[in-house]
Order: structure tokens, then C-alpha cells, then sequence
């Protein structure tokens, strides 16, 4: 029995979120809501309707969701908290409230603008805003991006006691070994991304070597990591060679200890 709750996007068949959730409903544990935003007519945000319906296929499958939300949060360029990503953020967080989501992922907004310390302010406080929609800090969880300097969110998150969303896979893309920052974070972490990179980011495990994988998936089972492990894939064969693929290094893992 893997002891994590694994799980993958909402989109692995090329169709909206529900049809999505129905397919994926008996094969995962977690699903993370992949939401976008085009401009501001054009989002994929479920109507309360279709909330409903998924939190009572959650209900059945012993399912729970990561939300991803739409937008970087971020305060106004001069700390106003009526920016529109943070008006966004709050949307989403009332329209999915009924699904009891297992976190909240976001994107800090990036540190073009400004000084590292009032980056860290603008940033804390955004959090300490939408913490407080999602009626837990715990429930939120900051998500690592590829590029990002090490160390760049750490200041920020001594600040808020939210969560963290460890995405390995943009680790492996920045060339860094993932294992030190993820024994690190877990304490804390409450999501782990996994996704191989091909001719493109977020493709198959397949394309992640045995080798790379296999300490991150020790280092999680070393670590009692009851979280959530999101392969970030975006379609179907992607999806069923992943979960192959961690299958059969979880049985390895598990006979070996
Ligand atoms: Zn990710």
C-alpha cells in the first residue's frame, strides 16, 4: 500500500474538469485542479453545479483536490490588497470551498519589481491574505518554480505558517539535486509535484531515470510522508506510464526495506 496520496491533474483526457475527475476517480487519490485564467471573461473556474458533483465523486472515491489557482498572488505594486490576482484568488477559494480541498497551490509573483525585502512584505502579506480565505495557512501551499534562486521563497515563508508545494520536477530542470531541499521542506510540505522532461516539460516519468527518481521516492518514504504526490502530466498515455512507473519503484522500494 503506498502510503501517499498519489494523484494527477485534470486534465489527462482532452475535456473539461468533470469528465476528467470521472475517469481519473477510481485510479487516484488526489486530483489537482489545473485553473486558468485567459483574460477576464475566459476561465475554466466549474460553476457551483459542477462543484457539487465533484465533491460528491470525492465523497465516493475517498478522493480529495489540489486547487491550483489562476493567477501569481501578489499584493498591488504599492501594497494594495484589491489586486486582481488576489480578488481572483478569493473566487476561487468561496466557489470550491465545498470540496474541502487538501491545499491551495500558488505562485508567488516574480522579484522584477522592487527590493528583495519589500518583495518578501508584499509577498507575506498576500499570504497572510488569502490564509485567511482559506480558513487554514496550513491549507496553503507555495510552489517552487523552476528558475527561482535558491533560498528566494524561504524568507518569505518564515514569515506565514502556510505549506509547501515541492515541485521536483522543476528542480530536475534547473540541474539542482532535489533531496536535500526536500528533507528539508518536508515537515512542511504538503504537495509534491513529479514530471519528466522530454522535448517539453511536465511529460511522462518515463523520461526520468531510475536513478533520479528513485532517491526522491526513499526520501519521501524515509520521511513518513502521509502528503499529496501530484504526477503533473497533461495527458493519457503520459499519465498511465507515470503511475506504471512509480508503481513498480514503490514495489522495489518496499521489498528492499
Ligand atoms: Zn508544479
Amino acid at each position: 500500500m503506498i502510503p501517499f496520496r498519489i494523484g494527477t491533474t485534470s486534465y489527462i483526457l482532452p475535456d473539461e474538469i468533470l469528465p476528467n475527475v470521472r475517469y481519473l476517480a477510481d485510479k487516484v487519490r488526489d486530483i489537482e485542479l489545473v485553473l486558468f485564467e485567459v483574460d477576464d471573461d475566459l476561465s475554466n473556474l466549474p460553476s457551483a453545479e459542477v462543484i457539487s458533483q465533484l465533491a460528491e465523486l470525492a465523497r465516493e472515491n475517498d478522493l480529495t483536490y489540489t486547487v491550483h489557482l489562476p493567477l501569481d498572488l501578489r499584493l498591488g505594486s504599492h501594497g494594495q490588497e484589491g489586486h486582481r490576482a488576489l480578488i481572483k484568488a478569493r473566487g476561487v477559494m468561496e466557489r470550491t470551498r465545498p470540496l474541502d480541498p487538501w491545499a491551495y497551490v500558488v505562485h508567488l509573483d516574480g522579484i522584477n519589481s522592487g527590493a528583495q525585502s519589500a518583495w518578501v512584505e508584499r509577498s507575506a502579506r498576500a499570504l497572510e491574505q488569502a490564509a485567511d480565505w482559506a480558513g487554514d495557512p496550513a491549507h496553503i501551499a507555495v510552489e517552487n518554480l523552476e528558475g527561482h534562486a535558491e533560498g528566494l521563497i524561504e524568507p518569505v515563508l518564515d514569515r506565514v505558517a502556510v505549506s509547501r508545494c515541492v515541485d521536483v520536477g522543476h528542480l530536475w530542470a534547473d540541474g539542482l539535486d532535489p533531496i536535500p531541499l526536500i528533507r528539508k521542506a518536508l515537515p512542511r510540505t504538503r504537495v509534491i509535484h513529479l514530471h519528466g522532461i522530454a522535448e517539453r516539460d511536465h511529460r511522462s516519468l518515463l523520461h526520468v531515470p531510475p536513478g533520479r527518481l528513485n532517491p526522491v521516492l526513499e526520501c519521501l518514504l524515509r520521511g513518513n510522508y502521509r502528503g499529496v504526490v501530484t504526477m503533473e502530466v497533461f495527458n493519457e498515455e503520459d499519465f498511465v506510464s507515470s503511475q506504471a512507473v512509480l508503481e513498480r519503484a514503490m514495489k522495489k522500494l518496499w521489498a528492499k526495506s
